[in-house]
């Protein structure tokens, strides 16, 4: 496959941008990350496919940006969202559902000893991060250079360049006063968050974490790292937030928390719980979840909050992934892929590192290990953005950007594995 027309994308682009800010309605969907070009609109998905306006068929590893574990279509999350929106699609009041679905998730994950379901990723962070000041008292929050935690005001500000700064916004709109309420420090190095927590540790209400990152790639922690953070933050009177809105459900049935042995305080979900529609989750510890109104005094609310429909689908696809195989299969997968893409771009002299945990893996364009966001950067940006073409071109769709994972679905195929290797031995020839 070469040269594929997608001369309606082309025009739904001119389209969009007139009507919806840069033509798409989040930024990381746009191609300006990877040289321009009109995005590709995609008609309709079906299992591990996605079939453009143009009639092109793309292989998706995308998946929605991690949500989509069971591909497109998938028939017992269809037939569950039907089934809710036949019965009324809100109620704002309680339903029997969202108990059910909550007792699904403490089971998988124990620390989940209360929760609470909102709108998104975003939210639940922002949640934790406000029960953790209630908690503590405290109003400064440490994260990891290069994590991604959403979008809210507090999280969406930048690495420093030294080992351990007071953040700067990332984003206009968020006062410097803010930003100063934010430590980053590198991932994988105890020593420059243990020095940081010597310096501001009395004023840390929590540290967010990504137990296993899914934001610059991904990259497991090392040996002892997220014991060591555990250790170090209770020791300064904080809490641990683990931020699983990737990594919950992707690695295992349960979080990367149950898969690494390590316990947090509180916990934040998204992207698999809601089967593909819009979710989030947060919950942990009893008394600080206690904190939450109507029982405490940090207050959260949500018209939308455990919707029918989410929480349906959320239900179905956590059944889904109860099927006995689901993730040896995924992860079976996952490797063959990873393991061809490496072979293929050594063959053709291309320096690639290649993280992988699972069903899930990233591929840079750089000889260093990556196990922080410096090394992440350290990867062929440019190079990366013509591999992307390259399989865009052949039919392959990942993410437009050389931060994010490739995953593997239940869906997915050794037959699409094939396919997507000889792709991409043909990409990396022409390199
Ligand atoms: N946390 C992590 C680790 C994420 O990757 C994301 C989104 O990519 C979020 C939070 C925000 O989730 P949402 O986009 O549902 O608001």
């Amino acid at each position: 496959m070469a040269n594929l027309n997608r001369s309606n994308s082309e025009r739904y682009y001119e389209d969009a941008q007139q009507v919806i800010v840069g033509g798409v309605n989040s930024p990381s969907r746009s191609f300006k990350a990877v040289g321009g070009g009109a995005p590709v609109f995609m008609e309709k998905g079906d299992g591990a496919y996605l079939y453009d306006v143009d009639g092109n068929r793309y292989i998706d590893y995308l998946a929605a940006y991690g949500p989509l574990i069971h591909g497109h279509g998938n028939q017992h999350v269809a037939e569950a969202i039907t089934r809710a929106a036949h019965q009324g699609l809100l109620y704002g009041a309680p339903t029997t559902l969202e108990i059910d679905f909550a007792k699904m998730l403490q089971e998988a994950i124990p620390s989940l000893e209360k929760v609470r379901f909102v709108n998104s990723g975003t939210e639940a962070v922002m949640t934790c991060i406000r029960v953790a000041r209630a908690y503590t008292g405290r109003n400064k929050i440490m994260k990891f250079a290069g994590c991604y935690h959403g979008h809210s005001d507090l999280v969406l500000v930048a690495a420093g360049s030294g080992p351990s700064t007071l953040g700067i916004p990332d984003s206009a709109g968020i006062p410097q006063s803010i930003a100063e309420d934010v430590i980053t420090v590198p991932f994988n190095d105890l020593a420059a968050y243990e020095a940081a927590l010597e310096k501001w540790g009395d004023q840390v209400a929590a540290v967010l974490v990504e137990p296993i990152v899914g934001n610059f790639g991904i990259v497991a922690p090392e040996s002892g790292f997220l014991q060591g953070v555990n250790e170090l933050t209770h020791k300064h009177g904080a809490l641990v937030i683990y931020d699983e809105v990737i990594t919950a459900f992707r690695f295992m049935y349960g979080g990367a928390q149950n898969l690494l042995g390590v316990t947090p305080d509180m916990t934040a979900l998204g992207k698999i719980i809601g089967g593909g529609l819009p979710i989030g989750a947060y919950g942990g510890r009893i008394d600080i979840m206690e904190q939450v109104a109507p029982l405490g005094p940090a207050y959260q609310a949500g018209t939308m909050a455990g919707n029918p429909a989410s929480i349906s689908a959320g239900i179905a696809c956590l059944e889904e992934l109860q099927k006995p195989g689901s993730y040896e299969r995924m992860s079976d997968l996952g490797r063959l892929l990873a393991s061809g893409l490496l072979q293929s771009a050594r063959k053709y002299g291309h320096k690639v590192t290649l993280n992988r945990v699972g069903g899930a893996f990233a591929m840079y364009f750089t000889d260093r290990q990556v196990k922080n966001y410096e090394d992440a950067k350290s990867a062929d940006g440019e190079k990366f953005a013509r591999f992307f073409h390259l399989l865009l071109e052949e039919g392959i769709l990942l993410a437009p950007s050389k931060y994010e994972a490739w995953f593997v679905s239940t869906v997915h195929t050794p037959e699409d594995i094939a396919f997507t290797l000889l792709a991409a031995d043909r990409a990396f020839s022409k390199l």
